[in-house]
């Protein structure tokens, strides 16, 4: 299915993309452009964006958060392969470094006639399993475990590091500064 078309490109794709060490798409800080490397040394550059179909972005956000390449996706997903009690995760790997007892929860709106209902996971936490990226069980009530990362958070652009703290609701949308 088609995505629908955007006016301006806001998916994240080409950020995605460039990010990526292998990936042709790249983009020059200096010019604020996305482009297309081929391997001759030729550069074309990027107007439109080929997934949403919207104007490519005026600028890129530098992003407060640790890159997570594909490569390294894969090499988390590999470590949840076999995992699905909490006894096998500490099993695997230790105690964790931090235990939330309501480390993520889920909204399941009101749909189809049926109410809206909510859940919260206890949420065990491993700091050192990857350098961009906290690994995190979620843990249901009858003991099941549910593997996810989150991007380690780099600080801001001065280089200052902003000490949040692990898995704040906002994390992942663009922080309110006030
Ligand atoms: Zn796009």
């Amino acid at each position: 299915m088609k995505p629908p078309r955007k006016d301006k490109c806001d998916c994240g794709i080409l950020d995605r993309w460039s990010n990526e060490p292998d990936h042709p798409v790249r983009f020059d800080p200096a010019l604020n452009e996305y482009f297309i490397a081929s391997k001759s040394g030729g550069k074309y550059q990027i107007y439109y964006c080929p997934f949403c179909g919207g104007a490519t972005p005026e600028s890129r956000r530098s992003s407060l958060f640790a890159h997570v390449t594909d490569k390294e996706q894969q090499r988390i997903y590999s470590l949840f392969s076999g995992i699905s009690t909490e006894r096998q995760v500490i099993d695997k790997f230790g105690r964790p470094d931090e235990e939330r007892q309501v480390g993520a929860m889920v909204m399941h709106p009101e749909k189809d006639g049926k109410p809206a209902r909510g859940e919260a996971f206890r949420t065990l936490v491993y700091k050192n399993l990857s350098t961009v990226a906290d690994i995190c069980f979620n843990i249901s009530d009858g003991g099941r475990a549910r593997g996810t990362w989150i991007q380690k958070h780099i600080g801001n652009q001065d280089g200052q590091p902003s000490p949040r703290p692990y898995g704040s609701p906002e994390a992942g949308s663009p922080s309110g500064q006030a």
